[in-house]
């Protein structure tokens, strides 16, 4: 089975609006959503079938199953009724063309997401020229760039939501929104090394969402520690701050600074 990290997942739910591919119904959980394969995956394990299916639909030679072309988003009975089928050419041909359309979207999505990953880079390289005691004249202008820059960083960091369902409650609901808080904080702090904050939460009795801002985060460290740990966590959208409440996030940074001190 191939494997999507979370920002590919949350780039083709997105990129198919929400919604499943066949069937047009809505699916609001990104944790419901299947990434189903227009072309089975099971063709890779038949080379020979894979060459057939492949001059019979016209399709080019270097075709990749995994390729976003040959993945939609889709609502479980979609993926279970679809699961190893191929349908006629006409049909399976619109699907390809849909998805090829799609393959853009998604690939910029991908980027965007990834842009915002890497973003900052700032509070890491201030550090290490601050740890020298003399500093060469092209230093001095790189300080005073990166201090520019990390206040436009402090002012506008990151956000990303995160959200978790509740399958069945056999206990109060307030008391475990308060248990998914301190699990996804647990997890970030375990697995991240930038800094972060709260920023809201919601508990709207469906489930658990939690939008959190963080300073400097790292893609390869987001993406290798911290995705794999996530489990039931969804990640269902990734903004900067300022985008998404019109304001610079200056004090909720340093109330974390003041919190870690005291
Ligand atoms: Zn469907």
């Amino acid at each position: 089975m191939a494997k999507f990290s979370q920002i590919e997942k949350l780039a083709i739910w997105n990129a198919y609006k929400r919604k499943c591919f066949y069937c047009d119904i809505p699916i609001p959980r990104i944790s419901n959503m299947h990434i189903e394969h227009i072309f089975p995956e099971s063709l890779a394990n038949k080379p020979q079938k894979f060459k057939e299916i492949k001059s019979q639909y016209d399709l080019p030679v270097d075709f990749d199953l995994n390729a976003y072309y040959n993945l939609v988003c889709s609502c479980s009975s979609d993926n279970w009724r679809k699961s190893n089928k191929i349908r006629e050419k006409n049909v399976m041909l619109t699907y390809y063309s849909i998805a090829k359309e799609k393959e853009i979207i998604i690939k910029n999505l991908v980027k965007e997401y990834k842009n915002k990953l890497t973003g900052s880079k700032t509070l890491v390289s201030i550090r290490s020229i601050l740890e020298r005691k003399f500093l060469m004249p092209k230093e001095v202008v790189d300080l005073v760039h990166i201090t520019e820059e990390m206040v436009k960083e402090v002012n506008n960091p990151l956000t990303i939501t995160f959200t978790i369902y509740k399958e069945e409650l056999d206990e109060i609901f307030y008391e475990w929104c308060d248990k998914c808080l301190d699990d996804i904080t647990i997890r970030i702090q375990n697995n991240l090394s930038c800094l972060f904050a709260i920023c809201e939460d919601n508990r709207n009795g469906e489930g658990y969402g939690v939008r959190i801002a963080f300073w400097g985060l790292d893609q390869q460290e987001f993406n290798e520690n911290l995705g794999p740990k996530l489990l039931d966590w969804d990640i269902v959208e990734i903004m900067d701050f300022k985008s998404f409440y019109q304001r610079s996030a200056a004090d909720l940074f340093f109330n974390l600074e003041s919190d870690k001190d005291g």
